[in-house]
């Protein structure tokens, strides 16, 4: 039996939401927006079902989705993908990368992440049996950055994967193409495979650019590409997601997925693909997302964090040190669980993202992660309650 301790304990967003519902603090927990994707899209899947789409979809995705997503990837990022062998939709992002974990590591084989981490992705590494080798990202005035050194000295002839994800969950951080070109380095000396977790890649801000690790140079033979609907579309309930990559790979990942969940959502697929045709939603959601940055990064400077300001993603990771201090706490894990009685606001500790004991731990025990992709008067009731702690 697993233990519902370490790397597979329940997770820590279900904790936290349940935290804000219980006391009715402002949830800037979990990842998720509080308004709806576009009204055409959601539209587009009651068609579906009206018109049928109700029974199992093929294995692979919908001919029209896979054809969609090897678009997207030709016309923002000039990849060529063949939809017919090298695309799989899966059930959001997550089940791509317990799939691809699943099927390229086990017991005895190395993965690589980055520390700190999404949570599932330390998860699936342990349901795999395999070893998680986590890299840190160390705090630096503009951003979070790999440690390259440190990415050489942890990969071993047992290196089977590295999993690397940017836009960064949950520092926010846009690696670079030099340390992207680190990571394709290291892959290429170990022969390993890269999988990467793309599903903030429209989410970019300042003009940070998105670099797909399988535009780097010999790298689309040994890299799967995660995606996802979620956050691009703000449809997270949907969980359509997608993995592309060599036809041999993603072969491999699909035989997993068969036996995980079979096949996925029938009458989102036709109206993701419809989505992912039109690039004004996530182009928008970017420019808006960019202006509540600056609002939550304000208001938690003002309540006494010390904020790391993100590029990417909808996360900003806060440091509470002084909060914490002078509050006589423990650390953040105590910070956060008392949030919603001291502000009324809820947040997650960087705790949930690192390894016990680790150095990155350590180094961020105090801090938290806050999202800003709730719309703007929720941002400011929040940064107002906050204010009070400062
Ligand atoms: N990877 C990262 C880095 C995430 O933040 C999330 C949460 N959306 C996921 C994967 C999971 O995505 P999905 O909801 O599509 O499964
Ligand atoms: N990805 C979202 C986050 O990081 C939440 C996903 C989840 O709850 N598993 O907050």
């Amino acid at each position: 039996l697993l233990s519902p301790t370490g790397d597979v304990a329940a997770t820590i967003f279900a904790e936290m939401s349940a935290l804000a519902v219980r006391t009715g603090a402002i949830n800037l927990g979990q990842g998720f927006p509080d308004v709806d994707g576009p009204e055409a899209v959601k539209a587009a899947a009651v068609r579906a079902i009206e018109q049928g789409a109700n029974q199992y979809p093929p294995g692979p995705g919908v001919p029209e989705l896979r054809a969609a997503v090897a678009a997207h990837q030709k016309r923002h990022y000039g990849l060529e993908v063949d939809p017919d062998t090298e695309v799989l939709v899966t059930t959001g992002a997550t089940e791509a990368l317990a799939s691809a974990v699943l099927a390229l590591a086990g017991p005895g084989d190395e993965v690589i992440t980055l520390e700190p981490f999404y949570d599932a992705h330390a998860a699936v590494v342990a349901l795999a049996g395999a070893t998680h080798v986590p890299v840190a990202l160390e705090p630096a005035p503009d951003g979070f950055r790999l440690d390259v050194a440190a990415l050489r000295a942890a990969a071993s002839p047992r290196t089977r994967i590295l999993l690397v994800n940017s836009p960064h969950n949950p520092t926010g951080t846009v690696l670079t193409r030099a340390e992207l070109e680190a990571v394709a380095q290291v892959a290429r000396e170990r022969d390993a495979v890269v999988v990467t977790d793309e599903v903030y890649e429209h989410l970019t801000f300042d003009g940070a650019e998105h670099v797909p690790l399988a535009t780097l140079p010999g790298m689309a033979e040994r890299t799967l590409t995660v995606s996802s609907s979620g956050k691009s579309f703000s449809l997270t309930g949907w969980k359509i997601g997608w993995v592309h990559g060599p036809a041999a790979l993603v072969t491999a990942v699909r035989t997993v997925k068969q036996f995980l969940t079979y096949v996925s959502g029938a009458p989102f697929q036709p109206a993701i693909a419809q989505a992912l045709a039109d690039d004004a939603a996530p182009r928008e959601l970017a420019a808006s997302l960019a202006a509540r940055r600056d609002l939550l990064c304000e208001g938690l400077r003002a309540a006494g964090f010390d904020v790391v300001v993100p590029r990417g993603t909808y996360f900003v990771v806060a440091d509470g040190t002084r909060l914490v201090e002078r509050l006589g706490l423990a650390d953040g894990v105590e910070l956060s669980r008392r949030l919603p009685d001291l502000a009324g606001v809820v947040a997650i500790p960087l705790a949930a993202f690192c390894r016990a004991g680790s150095p990155t731990h350590a180094r961020l025990r105090h801090a938290l992660r806050f999202t800003f992709v709730k719309r703007e008067a929720v941002l400011r009731e929040a940064v107002e309650r906050l204010r009070g702690l400062g």
